[in-house]
Parts: C-alpha cells; sequence; structure tokens
C-alpha cells in the first residue's frame, strides 16, 4: 500500500464537467494548491483541445513542482507531439478495445492494437524517461481477453501504467462485476504473459460507488487512483478526492502522507471558479460535514465527540460544530451561549431555544451572530451585567437536555 500514488485530474477531467472551464492563472493556482497537499501526479490537460490549455499544460510544467505533471492524448501522433512540447512527464493515451465502439470505428481488434502499440513505441522513443498510461477504454466492460490483448501490447512497446477505465461507472463492490475483481484477475492475466506494469483505475460515479470501487481497486493491488476535486468530471462525475483521502488517512494507514489540512482551501477555489457549489452534505468538505444537529446528538458529541462521528474534523483542519435549529435541545443552546457570553443561564438559555426552534421551523439554522441578537433582545441591558449572580447555571442541568 505505500507505494500507492493519487493522480488528480481536476485539470483534465474535471474539465470534462459541462461549463467547466478554468482561466490559465486559476489552472495554475490549482496544481499550486494539488502539490502543497502533496498530489503525486497532476494530470494537467489534453493539449489539443485549446491553445489556452496547451499553454496552461506547459506552464505547470515548468513551474518545478514536486508532482510529476502528465498530460491526456489520444493514441494519434499530433496529440502526442503536441503533449510533449508541453515538457510534460506523464503521458495517459487512451484507446477502446471494446468489440462495439470497434465496430462503430469500423476497425478490428487487431489494427487497434497495432495502433496503440504503435503510438506508444512513437511517445518513448521521442521522451526515453516518460511515464507512459494506456487506457484501454471503457476496460471492465470490454470483453477481458480484448483488454488483456491491448495491455500486453502496450506493455511490450513501453507502457508503465495499464488503467483499468470503468469510463461508465459499471462496477459494483462485493458483486459480479467488481473492481476487486477485475484488477486481480487483469493483474494474473498479464503476470502469466511476462509483464507487471502498474495498475491505475479511473472510476466514476454514476452509482455513487466510485469511492468504494477506488478503495476496491487498491486492495486488489493497483497503484494509482484517478481522483478530481469534488468529483468533477463526465455525467456524474469521478472519485472524489477528499473524500478518498480521508478514509485513506483515517482508515488505511495513510495518516502523515498528505496536507489534508489544506483541502477546504482548494475546494473552495476550485467550487468557485467551477461555478459548482459544494454541497452542504458533501463528505469531509461540506459544510454540515462535522455539524451536530439533533438534541440528543448534541448532548452526546458534546460530552465525547466520538458517540456521533467516526472521522476526526482535525484530519482536514476542521472542526465540529453544533448547528442551531428547531431540532436543538437545551445542551446544544448552553453550548451556544458559552461559546459567545462566557456564561451559560440556564434561564436565558430556556427562552434563547424557544426562538431558535421557532427560526428553526422557518427552515433556517441560528448563527452565532444571530444568536447574539437573539440574546440582546431577551435581555434589558442592566440585566445582563452581573453575571451569575441569582441565576442557575447550564451546567447543572444541561446533562438533562
Ligand atoms: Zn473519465
Amino acid at each position: 500500500m505505500n507505494s500507492l500514488r493519487i493522480l488528480d485530474t481536476t485539470l483534465r477531467e474535471g474539465e470534462q464537467t459541462p461549463s467547466v472551464c478554468f482561466p490559465g492563472h486559476v489552472r495554475t493556482a490549482i496544481a499550486d494548491e494539488l502539490d502543497r497537499i502533496g498530489i503525486d501526479i497532476i494530470e494537467a490537460g489534453h493539449p489539443v483541445v485549446t491553445q489556452e490549455i496547451r499553454s496552461s499544460v506547459s506552464s505547470i510544467a515548468q513551474r518545478g513542482l514536486n508532482a510529476t505533471i502528465g498530460a491526456h492524448a489520444r493514441s494519434l501522433e499530433t496529440d502526442v507531439d503536441l503533449a510533449l512540447e508541453c515538457g510534460v512527464g506523464f503521458l495517459g493515451v487512451f484507446y477502446c478495445v471494446s468489440d462495439w465502439r470497434l465496430n462503430h470505428l469500423d476497425r478490428s481488434l487487431s489494427s487497434a492494437i497495432d495502433r496503440i502499440a504503435w503510438v506508444i513505441d512513437y511517445a518513448k522513443n521521442r521522451r526515453p524517461n516518460l511515464v507512459l498510461r494506456y487506457t484501454p477504454e471503457d476496460t471492465v466492460r470490454s470483453p477481458f481477453s480484448n483488454a488483456v490483448s491491448a495491455a500486453e501490447a502496450a506493455v511490450q512497446a513501453g507502457a508503465d501504467i495499464i488503467s483499468v477505465a470503468d469510463t461508465t461507472g459499471h462496477m459494483i463492490p462485493g458483486g459480479e462485476r467488481s473492481m476487486y475483481d477485475m484488477v486481480s484477475r487483469l493483474r494474473e492475466a498479464l503476470s502469466q504473459r511476462g509483464c507487471e506494469p502498474e495498475i491505475a483505475v479511473h472510476c466514476h460515479n454514476d452509482r455513487g460507488l466510485a469511492v468504494a470501487n477506488a478503495l476496491d481497486g487498491i486492495r486488489a493491488g493497483a497503484s494509482i487512483v484517478d481522483v478530481t476535486v469534488l468529483g468533477l468530471g463526465e455525467r456524474a462525475g469521478l472519485t472524489d478526492l477528499a473524500s478518498l483521502l480521508a478514509v485513506l488517512a483515517a482508515d488505511f494507514g495513510y495518516g502523515e502522507r498528505w496536507q489534508l489540512a489544506q483541502l477546504p482551501k482548494l475546494y473552495r477555489l476550485v467550487s468557485r471558479y467551477a461555478g459548482i457549489p459544494i454541497p452542504a452534505n458533501q463528505p469531509v468538505t461540506g459544510s454540515n460535514a462535522f455539524s451536530h444537529c439533533a438534541g440528543v446528538h448534541t448532548q452526546a458529541a458534546l460530552a465525547n465527540p466520538l458517540h456521533y462521528q467516526s472521522l476526526d474534523p482535525s484530519l482536514v483542519g476542521r472542526s465540529a460544530e453544533i448547528a442551531l435549529d428547531h431540532m436543538s435541545g437545551l445542551a446544544s443552546v448552553c453550548h451556544a451561549l458559552e461559546s459567545i457570553e462566557g456564561r451559560s443561564d440556564l434561564e436565558l438559555a430556556q427562552q434563547v431555544l424557544v426562538e431558535v426552534k421557532r427560526i428553526g421551523q422557518s427552515g433556517r439554522t441560528v448563527d452565532l451572530d444571530e444568536l447574539q441578537l437573539i440574546v440582546n433582545s431577551i435581555e434589558l441591558p442592566e440585566q445582563s451585567a452581573p453575571r451569575g449572580l441569582g441565576r442557575t447555571e447550564c451546567a447543572s442541568v444541561s446533562s438533562t437536555r
């Protein structure tokens, strides 16, 4: 597991999200943030798409980042030439191997394999130290023997990495279509042919299973995983970067590997310029990801956060929060009052709770600024001066909600 590398393709696959097009300075900023987090490979774009992408890939490649900078190319000489002229150290080429796609292109499998081997040989001859990945497009729905034959030819031509692409989010963990089985079988079949490439997995999220399938691939020996910020990408997108890294750090022994506290900043940046809000309930990076709301939950979480959270928010530089709305109880309000007033007056808390529930029923939460306004509206100025005198502290009853 220690050789695992993360390939972020926000700047390539992420821009395949409808209407997403990052300007050059933002593309550079995203690459810098990914590098700060410790991402191993940044797929910076498909240079043939536009002149702007071409110059952005080139400038990111010259930036001296720790990450390896990569580009994407069809199995065409022109695409390879443009990518290599950008100065990238990593190139991903793809070509389909399924019978239906080949029929559509009026190509035989053998001529497709010839094309794949030719383009890899060409790229490697032009740049011998290039790290080259070949992707049999829609690997998992293609006939297995086709994928193996193409991968074998690719490795023999010089490919370092074979990517197992779940192009349509077809795979399901634990079933007949598991990524674990697919990666295991492919590694075994290639090994029997004397080929030991690195295996990458590219998991689309059409069924909401991209993170689970990526973990399944890792478990079977894949050493590169493709991700994007916010899971951007075609249709329902790809494996979400933050969700995957949080699980790997918390549960798979990668705690110190990445600077996860930088993730919220990266997500805000990408969200803003992609024009796609971060869903409030997005794992790890959503505004509600570490918020406790219901009275029973907050009361228990205030005593011990582990009662109602299995992922430590400090892992990604965040802290647990209490949301105040109609679901709140006295413990939540007392806690919030302590944080703004330095005290928790039971009688005041009971009056505030009535207001909080009233506002919550209109579909809003009460933040600390509004809480202060509620306190001010309840208390006359002269009441708030002698704190604690003749009043009951919340602490004596907060455990009873
Ligand atoms: Zn894709």
